[in-house]
């Protein structure tokens, strides 16, 4: 398998190649040449696999489909050390439970940070781990976190050999448990930076770091940002266990309802779909920030600006433009670089928006493509969380919600909708007691974190002094 830019640069890359790298050179996000097909015989192989094997066995069938420069026996190893019981606290990994008529969960938050990012970050761990020693190099990778993200590398990478990382989070501005879970780590290539200002400085600061690319390469600057190829692929796999657990026979489909911030998630459930599985529809399900539920209700994609980019109660879906929407884009456009392109490289560029409403293209995103979408308000969060509790005993956190929200809008009769829980409700706990009037249940392991020791390093905005601290840790070994 080749994989090439949705921006046309001619050059094709291996797997190993792109792992570690972010965007392609010409600006554009990786995709395959070509989705492998799967067909009923292989779906019911798979089938017989994830319920007597397990998931690693599982996910070690679909990447295998995609990555051929890894020793098969390495990437078994690499998945079976990845997703283990002990990581996610279920031999399922990515457990279903029935909700309500039609409607199921799919668990995808049981890692160690208690969100969704851990499915792929852990997996993501391992692969660079394994890559760094293969060619005896190093990495230091360097990100800015406003939560989810921050902690999900860190718990990724930490202990791992050859990596460093260096975390850059607003100052006082995440909650006492967020901040407990990524500054309590005391693994010594751990790196936590509290930068004086808010998320955006310490964005800054990290583009400004990455600018100075004689600084990137002198000491090997890296990132794990959410276009990383890798992260979408490991993704794929969870569609597949869910439409197995929804399901009996081979030929029957199932929907999936997706809280949806950068297109990450959702995205690979598109892949799935492209690859044959029975997916009906893909629902994305939006906050206030709603580039995604605007596009696919109207064919306009208008990113925003900072004064237009709320802060909501489901935090992590609080974006002014969906870093991975590229890659459906160019599907959609029959995989037309130049067309890609211009609308990526051009189009946003001068006027922070483009219209496909008029393209014929536009007409088949639902019926070809699946896509249908829908937007949730606070109140609408609130609401859903207190009801799913009141009639079904069941907690949600504020993003699950806005995925059942949206998912109860395009049930299908006979079609099971499997709505993606992307984080476990004791990491927003303000909310839940805003709608059902208690504190969410803490995991035992998680009792008291916030009164563990706390190692990380309090420095104002300026990148210069970030640099420093980076090149000293480096020197120092
Ligand atoms: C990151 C995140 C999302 C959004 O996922 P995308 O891949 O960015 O669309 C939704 N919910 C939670 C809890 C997240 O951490």
């Amino acid at each position: 398998m080749r994989y090439l830019s949705t921006r046309g640069d001619p050059a094709r890359r291996r797997f190993s190649d792109i792992l570690l790298e972010g965007l392609a050179p010409d600006g554009g996000l990786y995709l395959p040449e070509h989705y492998p097909q799967v067909d009923a015989a292989t779906l019911a192989r798979w089938r017989r696999i994830y319920h007597e094997q397990g998931y690693a066995e599982l996910a070690f069938e679909i990447l295998s489909l995609y990555i051929d420069d890894i020793p098969p026996d390495d990437l078994r190893a690499l998945l079976r050390r990845t997703y283990t019981a002990e990581v996610f606290g279920t031999g399922e990994i990515v457990p279903l439970r029935h909700l309500e008529d039609g409607l199921w969960l799919e668990a995808l938050s049981n890692g160690p940070t208690l969100a969704f990012k851990d499915m792929a970050m852990q997996l993501l761990g391992h692969l660079f781990e394994y890559e760094l020693a293969r060619r005896g190099e190093t990495l230091n990778i360097l990100g800015a976190t406003s939560g989810d993200t921050g902690s999900a590398a860190e718990y990724a990478m930490r202990g791992k050999r050859g990596i460093r990382v260096f975390m850059l989070s607003p100052h006082g501005r995440m909650s006492p448990f967020q901040q407990a879970q990524m500054y309590s780590l005391q693994d010594p290539n751990i790196h936590n930076i509290a930068i004086e200002g808010v998320f955006d400085d310490c964005q800054d600061i990290v583009k400004a770091v990455s600018a100075d690319l004689a600084f990137k390469r002198q000491y090997r600057i890296g990132t794990v940002n959410s276009i990383n190829w890798a992260r979408l692929l490991a993704q794929v796999v969870y569609y597949v266990a869910g439409w197995i657990q929804a399901t009996e026979r081979d030929d029957q489909r199932v929907s999936f309802a997706v809280p949806s911030g950068n297109f990450g998630n959702v995205c690979a459930g598109h892949i799935a779909r492209m690859m044959g599985l029975p997916i009906e529809r893909l629902v994305v399900a939006t906050n206030e920030n709603d580039v995604l539920d605007e596009f696919f209700r109207t064919g306009v994609y208008r990113v925003r600006g900072s004064a237009d980019t709320y802060e909501t109660s489901s935090p992590s879906m609080d974006i002014s433009k969906a870093s991975n929407f590229e890659r459906f884009v160019f599907d959609l456009l029959g995989r037309d670089a130049a067309a890609t392109r211009a609308l990526f490289a051009e189009a946003l560029a001068r006027h922070g928006r483009f219209d496909l409403s008029q393209h014929p293209a536009f007409a088949q995103v639902r019926q070809r493509y699946g896509f249908v979408s829908g937007r949730s308000t606070h109140a609408n969060r609130i609401e859903t969380i207190r009801t799913t509790w009141q009639r079904h005993g069941v907690l949600i956190d504020p993003h699950t919600a806005d995925g059942v929200k949206v998912a109860r809008e395009h049930l299908q009769p006979g079609v099971p909708m499997i709505v993606l829980e992307t984080a476990l409700p004791i990491k927003f706990a303000a909310t839940i007691v805003e709608a059902i009037g208690q504190e969410p249940p803490r995991p035992a392991h998680l009792q008291g974190i916030e009164q563990l020791p706390k190692r990380v390093l309090v420095m104002p905005a300026d990148a210069q002094r970030v640099k420093d601290h980076i090149a000293a840790v480096c020197q120092a070994g």
